[in-house]
């Protein structure tokens, strides 16, 4: 019987009224950004329920992030009651374990099957690549699960793939291994990550009468970010709703951003093609951004050739102009954001966790992170793992280690078959105990290799690995240390095993190294005892404070990738330069310039009510630091809608007793002074200023802050109350230099004098 409209319809537009009404039969939403494509979806399933349509555990609704899918349940609890817990909502490889759990018998597996992550993964291929003969330090263990996992997502079979796919030497060993590869999960009762799309078409396809009970059961299927599906998502779907028919999908071609990982456009057209009489309703109003935000991104995607025609326009104020800061470099670009955020948090009453920091590339949250932690401001890094945590920059950081401390067995262990080269564990455990027996280090104990008495092919493996380290240690003492690094990345073939891999993940583990290989750089040229060890301990304190609560407050920094279907009121988009954003095609690969748009657009339409864009001139990139063109992408918006903010001649502000450093391209400031221990040391040679009668410097007023009007940093003076994350609160007794650089004795109250650099203390004044 029909029922009344249910009362929370009141905030829904007639567009969007109509979508949640039509509960039967299939149903196409496309729609730009932030016309409420998501909210349909929500209120679509709460009225199903209203209309009891179906039970609560009949729907099922699929989503981009598991925590898309938690908002969108916690929104449809709010409307509708507990029931909508029972809802099957989920990214579609959670939803599809739970299937495989449930039929995993009819699949020759048992219920309690495991799941495979890449790492997993790629142990079994290098045993399979090994069984066959292969040499797994040629032929990377990575590379061929890369193609195995393109051809699995495509359907393509490992029978396929041989007879028509082939078209590298790598094609061909992938597809040796590819059907022994299905052998042994089956046989060791695993599903890897593409299993899980795979396996329920697999299932559906070989078993009618389970296809059956699904499609009967599901009788609602939703489908948010529709354009971002890939081949087997699309056909799993498309089995399951062949039922009902009631098959609900909404996206934007216009955000179409993982075709690199096979998404595939062509989806949202085979639909109409799928089912020629679905329903099509248009969302034209958007309820996100102010007026300035929509026009600068219709500039932007007007771009792109191909794209379906749609309206966009809002009632929304026309808002703030959008705001181009352009800067010196990454570090000034950094500060200034962070500066930015603070100044606009004050003046707005906003909170920190209205302000979003987007990046192109994962490694560009190296000097934001830097930047937010100098300066104390709360940040979220979503979706990512903090710069310093990554599995490559770890790597990297214990050779690093080891260089220092050679008997930092902890760091040994971690490298000697990293990049692998043959050393196994159980040489390794062998190693341990020889090592133990005598008492000495593992390193002590490899030094002499060759009377160990181990596995005899890994003692020449083995004497490579010590006759590297040496060779680099001896050029530390003879070279800088960024080239010393490079040497090391060289010769142990740390940066080539990426190269060779050639996969996306491969590509961004590189860049992070090389990443790691700029910090090591700048540090080297800005500091004034540029030591490997003084490095190690300027990134083991940043590492340090990584744990905050992440409850509290905080400016979210992400990548553009990850922003999709979010909001916030003020969006700054960074690296926005030619060759970063767009991505460049240096190693040889395409780059699809309409998909950078797109993720452009993405990023643009995340903002509520301002918006910054900003590019440095100059960054750091490859250890060098290299001239940086503004990106294409700025001088295709809408001139009426930016204006530019430029911060030049930032680091040319000098005082008395600083001295400039000319750099490539620009004015470094560097005192020239003597030696000073970049970190806090013991300060036995402090020369005395009583903590007593140091001049206060808290005016009392605001925040009792300076700030250095071009560089945005702190101004330190003696007197000072501060605040230290280990050593407590204190009081800066002595200053010398400038803004983070400033060298501060502070009195701690509870540990006493301790002697620091303000860029890496991350004190706060109190
Ligand atoms: P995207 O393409 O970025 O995923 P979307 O089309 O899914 O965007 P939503 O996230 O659903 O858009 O909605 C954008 C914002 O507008 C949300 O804050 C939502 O609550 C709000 N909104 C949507 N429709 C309305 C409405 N009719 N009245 C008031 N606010 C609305
Ligand atoms: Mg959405």
């Amino acid at each position: 019987p029909p029922h009344s409209e249910p009362p929370f319809l009141t905030d829904v537009n007639d567009a969007q009224k109509k979508a949640v009404l039509h509960t039967d039969g299939p149903l196409l939403i496309i729609a730009g950004a932030g016309s409420g494509k998501t909210r349909v979806l929500t209120y679509r399933i709460a009225n199903l329920l209203y209309q009891k349509k179906a039970w609560p555990n009949q729907i099922l609704a699929l989503t981009f992030t598991n925590k898309a899918a938690r908002e969108m349940q916690e929104r449809i609890v709010d409307l509708i009651g507990e029931k909508a817990n029972r809802i099957w909502m989920g990214t579609f490889h959670s939803i599809f374990s739970r299937i495989l759990r449930f039929e995993a018998e009819h699949l020759g597996y048992t219920r309690d099957f495991s799941i495979y992550d890449t790492v997993d993964t790629d142990r079994v291929i290098k045993s399979i690549l090994q069984e066959l003969g292969f040499n797994t330090r040629e032929v990377k263990p990575q590379a061929v699960r890369f193609i195995i996992s393109n051809a699995k997502n495509q359907l393509i079979s490992p029978e396929a793939f041989k007879n028509k796919f082939v078209q590298s030497s790598l094609d061909d060993i992938a597809a040796q291994v590819y059907e022994r590869y299905i052998a042994r999960c089956r046989q060791n009762n695993a599903m890897d990550f593409d299993d899980l799309l795979i396996k329920p078409i697999e299932l559906f396809e070989h078993h009618p009468e389970i296809l059956q009970k699904y499609q009967n059961h599901f009788r609602y299927i939703l489908i948010d970010e529709y354009q971002d599906t890939n081949h087997a998502q699309y056909r799993a779907t498309q089995l399951l709703a062949a039922g009902h028919q009631n098959i609900c999908v909404v996206g934007d071609d216009s955000q179409s951003i993982y075709s690199f990982r096979g998404a595939d456009i062509s989806n949202i057209l085979n639909f109409k093609e799928d089912y020629p009489d679905s329903a099509q309703i248009p969302l034209e109003q958007n309820y996100r951004s102010t007026k300035s935000i929509l026009q600068c991104a219709d500039s932007v995607i007007r771009q792109n050739t191909s794209r379906l025609d749609k309206t966009l326009w809002t009632q929304n104020d026309r808002g703030e102009i959008i705001t181009v800061l352009e800067n010196y470099d990454e570090r000034d670009e950094a500060n200034r954001i962070v500066r930015s955020i603070e100044d606009l948090k004050m003046r707005e009453h906003l909170s920190f966790r209205d302000f979003a920091v987007l990046y192109r590339t994962n490694y560009q949250s190296r000097v934001l992170e830097d930047a937010f932690r100098r300066r104390g401001v709360p940040y979220q890094l979503v979706g990512g793992i903090s710069f310093y945590q990554r599995k490559e920059i770890k790597d990297v950081t214990a050779y690093l280690r080891l260089l220092v401390n050679p008997h930092d067995d902890e760091s040994l262990l971690r490298v000697i078959n990293e990049p692998a080269r043959g050393v196994g564990e159980k040489t390794i455990t062998n190693l341990q105990q020889i090592a133990r027996k005598h008492n000495k280090s593992l390193w002590d104990t490899i030094g002499d290799v060759e009377s160990t008495g181990i596995y005899k092919p890994a003692i020449g493996r083995i004497r490579d690995f010590v006759d590297i380290l040496e060779r680099t240690g001896k050029k530390l003492t003879d070279t800088g240390l960024t080239d010393t690094v490079r040497f090391l990345l060289d010769e142990t073939g740390y940066v080539k095993q990426f190269v060779e891999e050639h996969s996306h993940d491969s590509l961004m583990r590189r860049q992070n190294v090389m990443e790691l290989l700029n910090a090591i750089s700048y540090f080297e040229k800005s500091s004034n005892t540029p030591s490997l060890s003084a490095f190690l301990q300027e990134i083991s304190l940043v590492t340090d404070l990584d744990a905050h609560d992440t409850d509290d407050p905080a400016v979210t920094l992400m990548t553009v990738h990850g922003s999709k279907g979010l909001e916030f009121p003020v969006v700054f988009i960074t690296g926005l330069e030619e060759d970063l954003f767009p991505i460049g095609g240096r190693s040889g690969e395409d780059v699809d310039i309409e998909e950078e748009r797109r993720l452009f657009y993405v990023a643009i339409t995340r903002a509520e009510k301002r918006l910054y864009f900003s590019y440095a001139k100059n960054r750091f990139r490859f250890g060098e630091q290299v001239d940086m063109n503004r990106s294409r992408f700025l001088d295709e918006v809408d001139p009426s809608v930016v204006r530019t903010e430029t911060g030049a001649t930032i680091r040319q502000t000098g005082s008395p007793g600083m001295a400039g450093r000319s750099g490539k391209s620009g004015t470094y400031i560097s005192y020239d002074q003597s030696n000073y221990d970049g970190n806090a040391g013991a300060g036995s040679d402090f020369h005395s200023e009583s903590y007593d009668s140091a001049a206060p410097a808290d005016d009392g007023g605001g925040m009792g802050v300076e700030y250095d009007q071009n560089t945005g940093e702190i101004i330190w003076r003696s007197g000072m109350a501060v605040i230290h994350k280990k050593f407590g609160p204190g009081k800066i007794v002595q200053c010398q230099g400038q803004g983070d650089d400033a060298r501060l004795t502070v009195f701690f109250k509870n540990v006493g004098q301790k002697k620091l650099v303000a860029r890496l203390a991350q004190l706060k004044v109190i």
